[in-house]
């Protein structure tokens, strides 16, 4: 695994912060520690040793989002200031040393390889035999809003598609978040195993973390894992294209804003897919955040932040919606922005369940 690239960080640490104003961490907390050059002058300075780990430090220099705002600001395009304050956090910490808050988080990752204590188990369509889709349910919607999940099982059902579902582990993303290394490449293992014992032809999961993880991740880790890594907005849109689902309207959904995840939007440049997918819909209007695509902001539920910092998350949800004009629900794909962006009250669905109220009529 790369360690820190510590003369990119200490350009970070000198750098004017310009980017600050793209930083939602920054703006949630109002604090120049968590700003980006302030989470990079701690970073340097713990690794060179002028600072002890200490607690409050640590939680400075996690208070990251891996939302990669800060980039679009940023006049190192080879910086990636998320990937460096994680690998400082990974690599350069004292063993054992874990944040309070995820202490709980992490204990279930070790017990049920899940962060919730539950987790997915395996389940095969009704075609039987070697499936075409292996589905990776992620944790958060397994736990929390497991309709969503459920409707992409009917979904491709109703396409004819022949699936099974993981009996899986986490990704391992979490676990290198909290700092435990030997858990998340234990759980990628895991994962590696089972789906090379599946038999399918290519993996897909409807969470950018996720994906990240699998694609980026786990060749880091010394861990590929032997699939292609679809998302879930690309392969629906593909059974849509190829007429195996037919669309009609949503009862009670005229019109929708679409909120485009960071990682979706910034890592894997995936902003077309969804809109396409959207604009099946009859009679949708699709409206569009300010800022929006490749410029979005994050809704604070990256990097696991609703968890071990669940305040400071709502904020910046909250801080999030403003930027999103009215509509019958907000729409969007990942199982974080899913959750955080109810925050304020109003409807707000992933692709999967507004795809089934327009395809499983
Ligand atoms: S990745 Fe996001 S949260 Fe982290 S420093 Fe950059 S803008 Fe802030
Ligand atoms: S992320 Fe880039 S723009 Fe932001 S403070 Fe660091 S070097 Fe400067």
């Amino acid at each position: 695994m790369a360690g820190v690239n510590r003369k990119l960080l200490l350009d970070c640490a000198l750098c004017p912060n310009m980017c600050r104003c793209e930083c939602p961490v920054d703006k949630e907390y109002g604090r120049e520690a968590v700003s980006p050059s302030g989470k990079a002058r701690l970073a340097h300075l713990l690794l060179e040793g002028h600072l002890d780990w200490e607690e409050d430090l640590l939680e400075a220099v996690s208070s990251c989002l891996g939302c990669r705002g800060c980039r679009l600001l940023c006049p190192f395009p080879e910086l990636d200031l998320c990937e460096e304050l994680l690998q400082a956090r990974t690599v350069e910490r004292p063993p054992g040393m874990v944040l309070p808050a995820a202490a709980p988080y992490l204990n279930n990752l070790k017990k049920f390889g899940s962060p919730y204590g539950t987790r997915p188990v395996a389940q095969a369509s009704p075609q039987g035999g070697s499936p075409e889709v292996l589905y990776f349910i992620n944790c958060t919607a397994q736990a929390n809003h497991p309709r969503s999940p459920q409707l992409v099982l009917e979904l491709l059902e109703a396409a004819g598609v022949s699936y099974r579902v993981m009996d899986q582990y986490c990704c391992g993303y979490p676990a290198q978040i909290w700092g435990d290394m030997e858990l998340a490449r234990q759980l990628a293992e895991e994962n590696r195993d089972r789906a090379a014992q599946s038999g399918a032809r290519l993996l897909l999961t409807d969470c950018p973390e996720c994906w990240h993880t699998f694609t980026a991740r786990y060749p880091q880790w010394g861990c590929e894992l032997g699939l292609p890594v679809v998302d879930a907005a690309t392969y629906f849109l593909e059974l849509v294209q190829q007429g195996r689902l037919k669309i009609t309207p949503p009862e009670g959904i005229g019109s929708v804003t679409y909120h485009d995840p960071c990682i979706w939007a910034r890592v894997a440049e995936m902003t077309a897919a969804p809109r396409e997918l959207l604009q099946h819909i009859p009679g949708l209007e699709l409206k569009e955040a300010r800022p929006a695509g490749r410029e979005t902001r994050c809704c604070g539920g990256g990097a696991m932040f609703q968890l071990t910092f669940p305040e400071r998350s709502a904020g910046i949800a909250r801080r999030r919606l403003e930027e999103l004009p009215p509509a019958d629900a907000v729409v969007t794909s990942c199982p974080f922005c899913r959750e955080n962006l109810q925050v304020g009250g109003g409807k707000v669905l992933d692709l999967a369940e507004l795809l089934g109220l327009a395809a499983l009529r």
